[in-house]
């Protein structure tokens, strides 16, 4: 490797501080006063985590020229300094893997595809490995250190074990990717689900900011779901949480891939959508684009599986707002092409399924493309690295 992993360690890794650096990284520039107010710590505390970070280049403090009073000193702002460490973040899919190098703040500096001809794990890796090579040779031009990388992948996956325990769409059991993305890359690699590495950039930088409760569904594929509670990406105990893609919402429905029937996936999955198609209309359908392309048509037995799709989504976000009360769902996923075809549906029957106040949740729809999946693996492992990650 050009690059190779430096021993150099976050010198602040208690929970106050890696609390107080994402508050900077995400809502930054701040006072320390501000700071201390976001972040619910006193002052005092904030000075004493402040410290080592800006000893060590990680925050930086200066004057905030704007806000310079008519008289005495402007008062100072507290930010975190993009340039002092890169990160690379990876998703996979079932036919390419997006990277992204970017700075301490995660913002994206460039990013990279590589095709995927096969989606065994040594296939996979190969690939994480070309990528990252790529992303290595570009951030030496740099001059900065690539300090850990994030690997996003759909499925259940146990990010302290860094296993990915079962991935459908990879077709993948207890594969220990971290381990083995660490010795192919030489970084030290963070795995994690790919909707709840998504989550972990809208939290940060996204519409979720500020928010301490809400919730990231995404359609296409799969259906995920990411939940943030009290501030926290919630992982569940088993590394599965928030999985409303299974959940049931017609017993009677068709079969899932996960040995249940009727379950959200089963019905507004690509796939399941595509079946349907197929089913009632005899026409060819290939992929989901199609079997969109017939519905915008108006081809009535198309245009009725993407109803049926959007009524078990809004099923399935009704349950995530009765069960936690988000103060917003934000429905995402490559699936929002089909977006039109089924918005009317999603909102009825969330409307219909929505207990009392949980109805009130807000409901938007993002666009966000797989570079921005690829900036949620990057988050995490900038978790990781700061020691703020759901298991530290
Ligand atoms: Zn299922």
């Amino acid at each position: 490797m050009s690059s190779p992993p430096r021993a150099e360690t976050f010198p602040a890794n208690t929970p106050a501080a890696s609390q107080i650096f994402v508050t900077a990284l995400s809502q930054g520039p701040l006072t320390r006063l501000e700071l201390a107010r976001r972040a619910g710590l006193s002052p005092a505390a904030v000075t004493k985590a402040v410290r080592p970070l800006i000893e060590a280049g990680y925050l930086v403090e200066s004057a905030d020229e704007e806000a310079r009073p008519a008289l005495g000193r402007p008062a100072s702002l507290v930010r975190v300094d993009g340039a002092r460490a890169l990160f690379i973040g990876i998703k996979v899919t079932g036919d390419e893997v997006i990277g992204v190098l970017t700075d301490l703040c995660c913002r994206v500096l460039l990013a990279r595809r590589l095709p995927l001809a096969d989606r065994a794990p040594r296939a996979v890796l190969t690939a994480l490995a070309g990528l990252t090579q790529e992303l290595l040779a570009e951030a030496d031009g740099l001059g900065v250190h690539v300090v850990g990388a994030g690997v996003a992948v759909s499925g259940d996956v146990d990010r302290a074990e860094g296993m990915v325990r079962y991935s459908p769409f990879l077709e993948w059991r207890e594969v220990p990717l971290a381990g083995l993305a660490a010795t192919t890359t030489g970084l030290p690699v963070t795995v994690d689900n790919d909707v709840r590495a998504l989550t972990v950039a809208e939290q940060w930088f996204g519409a979720g900011v500020g928010l301490s409760d809400f919730a990231v569904v995404t359609v296409g594929a799969g259906i995920g779901c990411g939940l943030v509670v009290h501030g926290r990406v919630v992982a569940g105990a088993h590394g599965v949480a928030g999985e409303i893609g299974h959940v049931t919402v017609d017993p009677a429905g068709p079969l899932c891939h996960c040995g249940n029937r009727g379950c959200v996936e089963a019905i507004a999955g690509d796939a399941a959508i595509v079946d349907r198609v197929r089913a009632a209309t005899g026409a060819e359908v290939a992929d989901a684009a199609e079997a969109a392309a017939l519905a915008h048509q108006g081809v009535a037995g198309a245009q009725e599986a993407y109803a049926r799709a959007g009524e078990a989504i809004g099923r399935g976000i009704a349950t995530v707002a009765n069960l936690l009360g988000p103060e917003r769902v934000i429905i995402s996923g490559e699936g929002l092409a089909a977006y039109d075809l089924f918005a009317e549906q999603i909102r009825d029957s969330f409307a219909a399924a929505a207990f009392g106040s949980a109805a009130e949740c807000d409901v938007q729809t993002r666009p966000l493309p797989f570079e921005e999946w690829a900036r949620g693996a990057a988050a995490t492992a900038i978790q990781s690295y700061i020691g703020s990650g759901p298991h530290q």
